[in-house]
């Protein structure tokens, strides 16, 4: 079946103003259509000559004398690069550890910070992880706190005044995801910073499912912590380092919970006592891993040079243009929305949902439909299509929507088993 809006398709990919950053990406032998950047961008033609130096050249050829040829001093540069992708000074942003890490550490030493308040608030939409981050926090604080958990009443949003009736007085902190990573569902920051501050509590956003799709405005709306992954749409390949945010005014009031060498304000000293460093490095840990951290030269050059705000642009066209094939194409033939219908109030995926939504997704991965298509699946039946505006087109939107109604009509999905895999 081929759907009549190829041609617009083509005409809008032809005037974007992003158009030749597709061709600075490997696309595969054979090319797939790719819609799963967020949660796990492309890999970028220029990081393949540059790992290769990486690996023989400085590895292989520099060995230990690397370390004072550039790894010692890269979480740091790299770190001020990420800065203005989401609106940060150099000195409040540090690449380390994972998602999960940099919450439990940021968390932890907010929790301290807070002593005396007794609730720690998120909301049902989170990131399985961080919930177990923070039940397993309560724990080791002696479950003194208890973990407040704020309802959606239609599994896509959450209402701020259901949030709000949470944080109290007695809130030390509260933990949200920007971007909701099975619905897509996004916060007004600024409107959740003011009224925690009002109430003296602290907030950690997650900006995993946000960064580099969609503009986190940190400094702007007041944020005071942060974490977030670079292998979504920042594009740093798989394993990608995490990396925390916090405000200037905050960093001398957070200790951190694991006093590690390159925490230290002189590692190389040796000495056998502690003494944290003087900025944000102090949330360091030990070794940085090198190779994982080189990738981010490459792509976060690339965001950069896209620009943020463009990108945006360029995001909610092409969701848009999803949603508007979906109602005249797809919701005919059972499926969904599993997204906010207002396009300010979502990040850059496109959640659909159906009853077979499983196979349907497998189906279209084996390419049942004629195109091998790569989104992924969210229980119990979202199918999530990414949409990362460096490399998708909307005549691969079109396409995709040409093979879910061969697959739907034809019921192409039978061939799939029910038993699924482990990572969907
Ligand atoms: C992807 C993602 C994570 C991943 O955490 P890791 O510790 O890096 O595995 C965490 N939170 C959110 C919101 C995510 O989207």
């Amino acid at each position: 079946m081929s759907l009549p809006e190829k041609t617009e398709a083509r005409e809008l990919d032809g005037n974007s103003a992003l158009k030749e950053f597709r061709a600075e990406f490997f696309h595969g032998t054979p090319e797939c259509i790719y819609l799963d950047g967020n949660s796990l961008g492309r890999l970028p033609l220029k990081t393949i000559s540059r790992m290769e130096r990486a690996v023989k050249g400085e590895w292989g050829e520099r060995l230990i004398r690397g370390w004072n040829e550039g790894w010692y001093t890269m979480p740091e540069k790299l770190s001020a690069q990420l800065a203005p992708v989401i609106d940060a000074e150099a000195a409040e942003v540090l690449i380390t550890g994972t998602v999960s890490l940099n919450l439990y550490k940021l968390a932890d030493a907010a929790l301290r910070m807070k002593s005396g308040r007794s609730t720690i608030v998120t909301d049902s939409l989170n990131f399985p992880s961080d919930i177990y981050i923070l039940e397993g926090l309560v724990r080791n604080h002696g479950g003194h706190h208890s973990l407040r958990i704020a309802g959606s009443r239609d599994g896509i949003s959450v209402s701020y005044d259901d949030l709000f009736e949470l944080i109290t007085e007695d809130t030390a902190l509260v933990v949200l995801s920007l971007v909701a990573f099975k619905s897509a569902f996004m916060y007004d920051m600024k409107k959740v910073n003011e009224y925690a501050r009002s109430k003296g509590a602290l907030v950690i956003w997650d900006l995993s499912h946000a960064a580099g799709a969609v503009p986190c405005r940190l400094n702007e709306s007041g944020a005071g912590m942060a974490v977030g992954c670079t292998y979504k749409y920042l594009n740093g390949g798989p394993g990608a380092p995490g990396y925390l945010y916090i405000r200037q005014d905050l960093l001398p009031e957070l200790e951190p919970p694991i006093q590690g060498w390159f925490g230290h304000a002189d590692p190389f000293a040796f000495s056998l006592s502690y003494k944290p460093a003087q900025g944000i490095r102090k949330f360091m840990t030990g070794t940085p891993p090198v190779l994982s951290l080189i990738p981010l030269e490459i792509s976060l050059e690339m965001i950069s040079r896209a620009g943020i705000n463009q990108i945006r642009k360029q995001s909610k066209a092409l969701c848009g243009f999803l949603v508007s094939l979906s109602e005249k194409y797809l919701y005919p033939l059972g499926f969904s929305a599993g997204f906010p219908q207002n396009e300010n109030e979502r990040g850059s995926h496109i959640s659909l949902r159906h009853p077979e939504g499983y196979r349907i997704c497998k189906a279209l991965i084996q390419g049942l439909g004629g195109e091998v298509i790569i989104p992924d699946f969210r229980e119990p039946d979202n199918i999530r299509f990414g949409i990362s505006p460096l490399y998708n087109t909307h005549e691969e939107l079109v396409v995709t929507v040409e093979n879910l109604v061969k697959i739907i009509s034809e019921r192409l999905y039978e061939q799939i088993p029910l038993q699924k895999d482990a990572v969907t």
